[in-house]
């Protein structure tokens, strides 16, 4: 049975008054600052916990400093994880993570007011750490429950000479014990998140289905020529590594636009010598590329670089590339995307899919599990600020969905999760 309206109207504005009491737990007063163990950490600890025993959930915090309530299904004991990260970039917004485990909490106390049994097992967690802003680290939380959180990692330090280790035991906690926090019976994992991007409002939808997560490719370029006298040196006889790169930015731009789905970013450049009136002598660019289908990421790279190439022989310079990171993409479970996209219909919502274009704590996952993504429009497409925002009906059709959503797992034949 869904959640009836006034259920869903009161636990929607429970979870935003929620995400409203949290940002007050900052390391920066005036701006939500909230990064890995931090003080602020050990107040929302007190808040989750609160909260999800008063959802019924049994509470326990691992030793990454991820805190989980569960509740027990009626005949099988993997669970079902719905979970986000509870840390923030400096200057953050309310949301980015925070209502996605607001919500799993709304759930949970949903299944309570309702009085429904889950066959299996439901935790929700919040991670300690998704944004890898405090140890340049991404994703400590999610690693540690997977069991992909390595040594070498735990010693990894921060700006204070503090390593990953001893900010866990500063927080009350045991690094050693970190081989406990690995799951040992997953059965599925289902994040909400904010979309932090501009497709969901472009297309007039509250909500979205994630298809994936886009691999991506980071790659520097450098075009090398030669410094010489601006004022000496004729037009012909020059070669100017800048004018070089800026052919190569416009086809960048020109070939990501030509392939659906395709983004093709220059991010940086560097010029030396770097002045005003001295011939440009090299040029590097950072270049960012992400594609759903790793192949078409792959093509992509290699024509832009391909292109580059060429340019540098056209004008008789150098070139040389380096790739500095290639992260295959994560593709959401078929089977939780349908479950999720009739969940839309059946609330008399559009069934849509898109990709994501940054990474989650379900692409973690999504080497242990199958994985799930609801995205809930981001008005004018803004996070990583204070400005960042969702409306309530946006938040409340979230929860509606996720319940229904969670329903046709919980009567789906037990067959199909073997
Ligand atoms: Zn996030």
């Amino acid at each position: 049975m869904p959640l009836d309206a006034t259920t869903l109207t009161t636990l929607t504005s429970e979870a935003l008054q929620r995400c409203d009491d949290l940002a007050a737990l900052t390391e920066e007063p005036g701006r939500i600052t909230r990064t890995f163990l931090s003080y602020p950490m050990k107040e929302v600890h007190t808040l989750l916990s609160m909260w999800m025993r008063e959802a019924g959930l049994t509470v326990r915090v691992d030793a990454a400093g991820n805190i989980i309530g569960r509740l027990e299904g009626t005949q099988d004991t993997r669970a079902l994880v719905i979970a986000s990260h509870v840390d923030t970039v400096p200057n953050a917004g309310k949301f980015d993570g925070v209502l996605g485990v607001m919500l799993g909490i709304a759930l949970a106390r949903g299944l309570q007011i309702s009085g429904q049994k889950l066959p299996f097992a439901l935790e929700i967690m919040a991670f300690s750490e998704e944004e890898g802003v405090r140890f340049a680290l991404p994703f400590i939380g999610s690693k540690a429950v997977v069991g992909s959180l390595t040594s070498e990692m735990l010693e990894k330090r921060d700006a204070n000479g503090v390593s990953v280790a001893e900010a866990i035991q500063h927080f009350g906690l045991n690094p050693f014990d970190m081989v406990n926090a690995k799951h040992k019976a997953l059965l599925g994992y289902l994040e909400l998140h904010i979309e932090q991007g501009p497709v969901l409002e472009s297309k007039n939808l509250a909500l979205g289905v994630v298809q994936g997560i886009a691999g991506q490719t980071r790659a520097s370029l450098t075009l090398t020529g030669k410094a010489n006298h601006a004022g000496t040196t004729p037009m012909n006889l020059r070669k100017d590594a800048l004018v070089a790169a800026a052919q190569v930015i416009l086809e960048v731009e020109r070939f990501a636009k030509s392939l659906p789905n395709l983004v093709a970013t220059v991010g940086m450049i560097e010029v030396t010598p770097g002045a005003g009136n001295v011939i440009p002598e090299t040029a590097t660019l950072s270049l960012d590329v992400r594609h759903l289908d790793n192949a078409t990421r792959k093509r992509a790279v290699a024509e832009i670089l391909d292109f580059a190439w060429q340019i540098a022989r056209k004008r008789d310079l150098a070139f040389k590339h380096e790739i500095k990171l290639e992260q295959n993409a994560s593709l959401c479970d078929e089977m939780l995307i349908g479950f999720l996209g009739d969940a839309l219909e059946d609330s008399g919502r559009k069934r849509f899919e898109l990709p994501s274009g940054a990474g989650h704590d379900a692409m973690i996952f999504a080497d242990v599990t199958r994985t799930a993504m609801l995205f809930i429009r981001s008005p004018g497409g803004i996070s990583h600020h204070p400005s960042e925002s969702v409306s309530v009906g946006d938040t409340r059709a979230a929860l509606e969905v996720a319940y229904l959503f969670l329903e046709k797992i919980a009567s789906a034949p037990a067959i199909i999760w073997q």
